[in-house]
């Protein structure tokens, strides 16, 4: 089993390749790009050199896509810019050679569960038929969420797998806040797939899940490490509030469990 870990941010366009430079010393093996706020790294030449050096240095890159997604608005505007911005950050991720692109695919609102599922499948596949077209390799990957009335349970995104041929993300914390607890032997049934693109960190949660993101305890590690599948390659991007020092934590825990 090979596991990579590494932390959710990449800091500025102007240090990027410093901080990747910091990543490859800390031994971390990929880094997710943090578009939450922006997409911003604009300039396509400066996405080719920063995809460059983190090829050279063998750190993989993913991008975390805008906060301000809802494929399931009633408002059809807001629709298409959620379409736009998750397509803008592949178009960018295909200069930097990223792999996927991660996403929160949008709220039940006050349409029923179903109704939102189908919603969301029908944008999906119109995204990836842009991507069909414009012949790019990018992945995109619909996150697990941690909030009850917002859509990603798991069955959710493995069924949007199935049905779509989109890729995933698999956000542990947010899994543990919407469900009180975390049945690996249903997701593991849910998500046959060879290569499991994860987050995680510590979570503070209540009846209606996620609260927020808190550092990682050294046996909350322990315990997903310990009930991650062996026959998959798994790449874990830490999210906590203390990143950097979670991610190297984590792996130190790893180590010593293998
Ligand atoms: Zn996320």
């Amino acid at each position: 089993m090979t596991i990579k870990f590494g932390p959710a941010g990449l800091g500025s366009v102007a240090d990027a390749e410093k901080v990747l430079e910091q990543y490859k010393k800390l031994g971390f093996k990929i880094c997710e790009i943090a578009f939450t706020y922006s997409a911003y790294i604009k300039d396509k030449k400066d996405a080719k050199r920063i995809g460059e050096k983190a090829k050279e240095l063998g750190i993989e890159l993913t991008i975390h896509a805008p906060y301000f997604i809802n494929l399931n608005s009633s408002e059809k505007e807001k629709i298409e810019a959620s379409k736009k911005r998750i397509l803008k950050c592949c178009e960018i991720g295909e200069e930097l050679g990223v792999k996927r692109v991660v996403f929160h695919p949008g709220y039940y609102g006050k349409t029923s569960r179903e109704e939102t599922y189908t919603n969301i499948k029908k944008q999906i596949k119109e995204i990836l038929e842009h991507i069909k077209k414009n012949n790019w390799k990018i992945k995109i990957s619909p996150e697990t969420m941690g909030k009850i009335n917002v859509f990603g349970s798991p069955e959710e995104i493995s069924n949007l797998v199935k049905e779509t041929g989109c890729d995933f993300c698999i956000d542990f914390a947010h899994i543990l806040a919407r469900e009180k607890k975390v049945d690996y032997e249903k997701i593991k049934k849910l998500f046959p797939q060879k290569e499991w693109h994860c987050h995680f960190s510590g979570i503070v949660y209540g009846e209606k899940g996620e609260k927020h993101h808190r550092t990682t305890e050294k046996k909350e590690w322990e315990e997903l490490l310990k009930n991650l599948p062996k026959d998959k390659e798994i790449s874990i991007v830490c999210e906590s509030p203390t990143l950097i020092e979670d991610s190297v934590e984590g792996m130190k825990i790893y180590e010593k469990l293998k």
